[in-house]
């Protein structure tokens, strides 16, 4: 530990991580012996829970067989059979599947993607269009088209301009979303004007804005804002990273919404939450810009470990525990909502809200709102003790569980956190 930098922790201030033993289902043990239930998947990645044997074989005889070979200029079976499974479901389209290794890295292919599709059929189009809130991922480029924060404030003179519109969220018993869905048009519409030929690609975390606070839109928004960029002749990019893989209740957010978007971004779920693995997969249309004799149309992007085949193994496998638990990734919300209403008129809690697997409140507080909202930090420290765990953002609870949570385990977590709040 004395030697491990951590990530979002300032380590001045934080209480000392808990050391995990292992990890079965749902549950977390640490190595005082203390189970705790994982009520967000460890970072939004874990499907079917943890250490799942499936997984654990697949990977296990892949690492048997072959397990990582150069992928330019070499292919193998187990990213064939990936690309193949999910193009199965993926809407008509969408048919090229490039390989990276997390949400990061398959935002900023897909950003470059945009950018040389513009560009191998000459025309310069350096302007994206993103959403107040957005999130997507770490690294400059994904952070320039992420939401100005205070994760990002630092490196502000870094990131390149990105045209900011809002996303109009929604919560149980909201009566002005129509308003707020119609002044985003308006204001998308105006930044599509004002951009022109210019404007590279629209970016957005279709239906759900994870890190914003699980901010909820409806599909009919989605749906307006493809025809936005049909009609103004841009791309439409979807960043699943956090949505992909049944979190929203469907397979994929664009599917419940109805919308094809020209490029989307996948990771997280992707390997039911076991290894790093990411894909940007796009149309045969941007494919074909890149098709070329002349070598500057290639898109010379890659990664040591792209397409790793033990990633690829393991991502297979939990496809596969993705048709045995659809029922409840498509059942949870439901569940949800049952427990929801019985906290509806809580007067600590506000703008309750439920997609899918995931369910979100604020907490109301005399602090400010925002990441930094001391509550958070009271929560999860009272939610270990109470047997969860529990990292809110901000003053912004919410769950997302592992599919694999039973009905009583879900009443166990509600219980608690009723308890808590
Ligand atoms: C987590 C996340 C990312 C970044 O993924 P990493 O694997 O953490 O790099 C990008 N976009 C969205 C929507 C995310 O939730």
């Amino acid at each position: 530990m004395q030697h491990i930098w951590y990530p979002f922790t300032q380590a001045k201030t934080a209480p000392p991580p808990l050391k995990v033993k292992s990890a079965h289902g749902a549950w977390l043990e640490l190595d005082n012996g203390q189970r705790i239930l994982d009520c967000i998947s460890s970072w939004w990645v874990n499907l079917h829970g943890h250490s799942h044997p499936a997984i654990a074989a697949a990977i296990y005889e892949q690492a048997k067989q072959l397990e990582h070979v150069i992928f330019a200029g070499f292919t193998h079976d187990p990213a064939e059979q990936l690309a193949n499974l999910l193009l199965q479901r993926l809407p008509e389209p969408l048919s090229r599947v490039f390989f990276s290794d997390n949400g990061s890295t398959a935002v900023e292919v897909a950003l470059k993607m945009a950018y040389q599709y513009w560009h191998n059929q000459r025309q310069t189009r350096t302007t994206f269009i993103a959403f107040e809130g957005a999130y997507h991922g770490d690294t400059v480029g994904a952070m320039s088209v992420g939401a100005r924060s205070l994760f990002s404030e630092v490196f502000s003179d870094l990131l390149f301009d990105v045209k900011y519109v809002p996303f109009p969220g929604i919560h149980i018993g909201d009566d002005q979303v129509q308003a707020r869905e119609e002044e985003a048009l308006a204001k998308l519409e105006t930044v599509l004007q004002q951009g022109g030929d210019r404007v590279a690609a629209i970016l957005i975390e279709p239906l759900v804005q994870g890190v914003a606070g699980m901010q909820i839109c409806r599909p009919a928004f989605l749906q307006q804002v493809q025809q936005l960029a049909h009609r103004h002749g841009t791309l439409l990019i979807f960043d699943e990273v956090m949505t992909g893989f049944g979190r929203t209740g469907d397979w994929f957010a664009c599917l419940k919404a109805g919308v094809t978007p020209d490029i989307i971004c996948l990771s997280k779920g992707l390997t039911g939450g076991s290894l790093p693995l990411a894909l940007t997969v796009c149309t045969e249309q941007i494919y074909n810009a890149f098709y070329s004799d002349d070598p500057m149309h290639t898109f010379y992007h890659g990664h040591s470990y792209t397409a790793n085949p033990l990633g690829c193994a393991a991502a297979i496998a939990s496809w596969q525990l993705m048709h045995e638990n659809e029922p409840r990734f498509k059942g949870m919300e439901a569940l949800h909502r049952q427990h929801l209403s019985d906290l509806q008129d809580h007067p600590r809690l506000e703008k309750l809200r439920v997609i899918g697997t995931i369910a979100a409140m604020d907490i109301v507080t005399d602090d400010e709102p925002g990441y930094l909202n001391q509550i958070s930090h009271v929560i999860r420290e009272k939610a270990i003790a109470a047997g969860l765990f529990l990292r809110p953002l901000g003053e912004v609870l919410y769950l997302m569980p592992p599919y694999c949570i039973t009905e009583d385990e879900l009443a166990f977590v509600y219980s608690r956190i009723k308890a808590m709040i």
